[in-house]
């Protein structure tokens, strides 16, 4: 089994940006030297998550993650490094030998994803080669889906046969096991046999662009039923996935507003016509995550869902986990019988447009669908938007949505303020695990400070090599970490701290490696400062050995064993002196 070699792996490492890779998944903004962004590791609302282009680590303040851009992959895709090593080397265009590929020991997630990468291959390839007779080609043409769309979204088809994925899947040498895992095939009493059949499939992306699931659209109306999703598998959790993000990131990158629809040609409708930035949620209510996912990527989000009573339904479930997730939430209302692909076909990108830009506020919104002359329903609206109010954390969005409902609702004037201002208003979300950080930084600040230092400057890490054991560091993390730092000295040419941090396979290590870079305070007397803590930890090992030394001395004192006494005193003066000689050449004396 032949491993990925080092000098690859080093090479991809080199050529890869940090910034630009985490870019696909968290939207960053630059700030000094660094770039901030939501943490996508722990539920936050104003940015704790620090890129740092320099070093190429990364590191979140406020829930400690850390580590560099393999580790971030590894993380974020929940792949090996092996296959994260492989996502950067596809972004750089760089070629893995094949005598590499696929020859690792593979985690399931890893297998899970080759098999759905062989699919979306083999539906998309289907759908190209239909001829424009068949029933695939005329569905496409009717809804006037361009070959633009078609590629950009990958969209396939799965041919009208029982088992035409599973014989390309044999031909390949993927086991039906892995197609039924992946709820490409079902296993049905007498055989196994293709789960999507006559459909047009929309191959469905996690964030970073991998395959993970499918939607499939009946293409005869005896099919039943009209949209089929493959189920979860540990690469699909439906809960975290947005339709059509991977493709709108750039947009949302520059623009910050995100259309929120339901389904998959309501998206592609929209992108047909020019309107971009639009993810679908796709036959699930919208979850917390998938709000907060939708939040790392934009700050305005906009509903526009079906007009019928269903898609309103949806509206008023979707609004909550929005509002919660820190955007700022608009809905669009569409009149009666319209959906945004019909919609934007009838009127254009700017009509459509033209809608978002009149989008209600969520008063608005309740009060065109509420009964205000009914007490009941007066007393429902007061008490559900004050309860959405309140489930912002952010400070400016809670007072615009409050002055725009009591702008909305005279009446409730006075009273939501007060309502927002009694106990549990403005509960924070859910804190940051910072206590376990907090202990360590409170630990062993000298050998922490000297670890900071050394991770920060290579001439310092080389001093202290000079001058201590990894033995001297008597706190387990600082003490890893040294062995780290000095093997890496040893070992080669260069220091590079992200090469560092993939030699750990430790999180807790790697987290307080990329916290102690990023909080270095640089500049002034680095080396003087390094000096100054090698003494002390120096002092303190000869001030423990003193310690143990002088019990044993009063053991021996109690036991009359004299010479052992008088040996053992020489030994404690001897300390002492070298304890004189430290300060005294720590002082420059
Ligand atoms: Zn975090």
């Amino acid at each position: 089994m032949a491993r990925i070699p080092d000098d690859l792996i080093d090479s991809i490492r080199s050529q890869a940006d940090i910034v630009d890779i985490v870019s696909d998944f968290v939207s960053l903004r630059k700030s000094g030297k660094n770039y901030l962004g939501l943490c996508p590791f722990h539920d936050e609302k104003t940015p704790s998550f620090s890129v740092n282009p320099e070093r190429q680590i990364f590191h979140c303040f406020g829930c400690g993650k850390g580590g560099s851009v393999f580790s971030f992959l590894m993380e974020h895709e929940n792949v090996s490094f092996v296959e994260a090593v492989r996502h950067v080397a596809r972004r750089l265009n760089i070629t893995i030998p094949d005598t590499y590929r696929e020859r690792e020991a593979s985690s399931e997630a890893e297998s899970l994803g080759r098999v759905t990468r062989f699919a979306a291959r083999f539906f998309h390839e289907r759908l190209l080669n239909s001829d424009q007779g068949s029933i695939v080609r005329r569905y496409t043409e009717k809804r006037g889906l361009s070959d633009e769309t078609i590629k950009s979204f990958g969209l396939g088809y799965a041919p009208d046969s029982w088992n035409d994925l599973l014989n390309e899947a044999r031909k390949q040498g993927i086991d039906a096991a892995w197609l039924v895992k992946a709820g490409l095939a079902k296993t049905g009493e007498q055989r196994t046999y293709d789960a999507f059949r006559n459909r047009l499939i929309f191959p469905i992306q996690a964030p970073g662009g991998r395959v993970v699931g499918f939607g499939g659209r009946a293409l005869s109306d005896e099919d039943q039923p009209k949209y089929l999703n493959s189920p979860e598998s540990p690469i699909y959790r439906k809960s975290q996935v947005l339709y059509g993000l991977y493709q709108a990131r750039e947009f949302f990158r520059q623009q910050g507003r995100l259309l929120l629809v339901e389904g998959y040609m309501d998206l592609l409708g929209l992108h047909q016509h020019g309107v971009h930035g639009a993810v679908a949620v796709c036959g699930t209510a919208l979850t917390r995550e998938q709000a907060r996912l939708a939040a790392r990527h934009g700050q305005q989000a906009f509903l526009v869902y079906d007009s019928d009573p269903a898609g309103t339904r949806a509206t008023w479930r979707a609004i909550e986990p929005l509002v919660e997730a820190g955007l700022w939430t608009r809905i669009v209302r569409l009149p009666e019988g319209y959906d945004p692909d019909s919609y934007v076909a009838e009127h254009g990108p700017d009509g459509f447009m033209k809608r978002v830009e009149q989008a209600d506020s969520i008063a608005d919104f309740m009060g065109y669908h509420a009964n205000l002359q009914e007490s009941g329903d007066r007393e429902e609206v007061f008490r559900t938007l004050a309860g959405l109010i309140r489930k912002t954390t952010n400070l400016v969005h809670r007072e615009r949505y409050r002055e725009e409902a009591e702008r909305r609702f005279p009446a409730l004037q006075g009273l939501l303020a007060s309502e927002l201002r009694s106990p549990g208003a403005g509960r924070r979300g859910r804190g940051a695990p910072q206590a376990q950080e907090e202990r360590v930084r409170g630990e062993a600040p000298v050998e922490r400070g000297l670890v900071q230092l050394m991770l920060n400057d290579r001439a310092i890490a080389e001093l202290v090599e000079r001058q201590l054991e990894p033995d001297d560091f008597s706190h387990p993390l600082y003490h890893r970490i040294v062995e780290h730092c000095f093997a890496r000295l040893a070992d080669e040419g260069t220091y590079d701290l992200s090469g560092l941090i993939d030699t750990i396979d430790d999180d807790e290590t790697r987290r307080i490696i990329t916290e102690l870079i990023n909080t270095v305070d640089s500049g002034i007397q680095l080396e003087q400062r390094a000096r100054d803590h090698v003494t002390r930890i120096k002092q303190k090992r000869l001030k423990e050995s003193m310690t143990r030394l002088m019990d044993q001395i009063k053991q021996m004192e109690k036991g009359g064993r004299s010479s052992e006494l008088t040996e053992a005193m020489a030994t404690y003066m001897e300390l002492k002196h070298q304890e004189k000689a430290l300060l005294q050449s720590a002082r420059g004396d």
